[in-house]
C-alpha cells in the first residue's frame, strides 16, 4: 500500500505484505492494512480466515514470517523495537472475558494501571470508576466476575482495556460467546467508544452492527484480504464472488 501524502492523517497501525505460517500452512498472505485514526475497520470472514493471527500479530503475539507492522510510524516487527512498550499502547479483548476470577471488578481493571504503568492506587482507582461509571457498571466496582452477567464482564474486559489509555483497540468476537440478548449492551458501548473517536479493528459475525459502525471492512478468505472497502461497498456491492457468497450464507 502506499502512502498517501495531503490530508489524510497518518495511520495509526499499518501492516504491510504481512506473511504468518504455522508448520507448513500459510495463515496470512500479503496483507496489508491501514487504519487511520478514529475510525473502526471491521475483519470478516468464515471461521479459519484469519481475522484471530491478524489481531494477534498486531498486538505482537504473534511473531509475522514476513512483511511489517508499524504502530503510529514506528516499525513494531522491527528486532529492537520494546515489545512490551508496544503492549502497552495496544487494548485488546477476546471473545472469552478472560476476567480475574479471584479479583474484584476494580481491582481487576486496576492492576495493569498499577503494576504496569505505575499509576497509584487512588488515581488508578479514580480512574476505572469513572470508566465504569461511563459504562453503566458503577455500581459492580466491588463485585466479582462470577456475579455478574456475560455481558456486564464482557463490558468489564473492555473497561480494562481502555484503563492503560490505549492508542488503538482489538477486539476479537466480543459478542460470539453472549447470550444474543447481552450483545446489544456490549455493541452500544462499541459505537460509544466510536463516537468518542476511539481507533479499533475488532473481528466480527456481527454483520448489520459492521455495516453500520465500521469506516473499513475488510473481507477476509483464506488468509488473504480478498476485498476491502466502505461498508457501504462491502455490503451494499461486493465485487468478489467470495464475498457474495459469504455474505449470503451468514446475513
Ligand atoms: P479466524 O479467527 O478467522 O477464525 P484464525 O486466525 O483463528 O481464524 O485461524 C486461521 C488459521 O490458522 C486456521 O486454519 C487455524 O487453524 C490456524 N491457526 C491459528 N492458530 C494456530 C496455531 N497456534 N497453530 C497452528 N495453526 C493455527
Ligand atoms: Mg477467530
Amino acid at each position: 500500500m502506499s502512502d498517501t501524502s495531503g490530508p489524510t492523517a497518518a495511520p495509526v497501525l499499518r501492516m504491510e505484505s504481512v506473511r504468518k505460517t504455522f508448520g507448513d500452512s500459510v495463515v496470512l498472505r500479503d496483507v496489508d492494512l491501514e487504519v487511520a485514526p478514529h475510525t473502526v475497520t471491521a475483519l470478516i470472514g468464515a471461521s479459519g480466515s484469519g481475522k484471530s493471527t491478524l489481531l494477534r500479530c498486531a498486538n505482537l503475539l504473534e511473531d509475522i514470517d514476513d512483511g511489517a507492522i508499524w504502530l503510529d510510524g514506528e516499525e513494531i516487527t522491527d528486532p529492537r523495537a520494546d515489545q512490551d512498550a508496544v503492549r502497552r499502547r495496544i487494548g485488546v479483548v477476546f471473545q472469552s472475558y478472560n476476567l480475574f476470577p479471584h479479583m474484584t471488578v476494580l481491582d481487576n481493571i486496576t492492576l495493569a494501571p498499577r503494576r504496569v504503568h505505575g499509576v497509584g492506587r487512588a488515581e488508578a482507582e479514580q480512574q476505572a470508576r469513572e470508566l465504569l461509571d461511563r459504562l453503566g457498571l458503577g455500581a459492580k466496582a466491588a463485585e466479582y466476575p462470577d456475579r455478574l452477567s456475560g455481558g456486564q464482564q464482557q463490558r468489564v474486559a473492555i473497561v480494562r482495556a481502555l484503563a492503560v489509555r490505549p492508542r488503538l483497540l482489538l477486539f476479537d468476537e466480543i459478542t460470539a460467546a453472549l447470550d444474543p440478548e447481552l450483545v446489544g449492551e456490549v455493541l452500544t458501548v462499541v459505537r460509544d467508544l466510536k463516537d468518542e473517536g476511539m481507533t479499533m479493528v475488532l473481528a466480527t459475525h456481527e454483520m448489520g452492527f459492521a455495516r453500520d459502525v465500521a469506516d473499513q471492512v475488510c473481507f477476509l478468505d483464506g488468509g488473504v484480504v480478498l476485498e476491502r472497502g466502505t461498508a457501504e461497498e462491502i455490503f451494499g456491492s461486493p465485487q468478489q464472488e467470495r464475498t457474495r457468497r459469504f455474505l449470503r450464507r451468514i446475513v
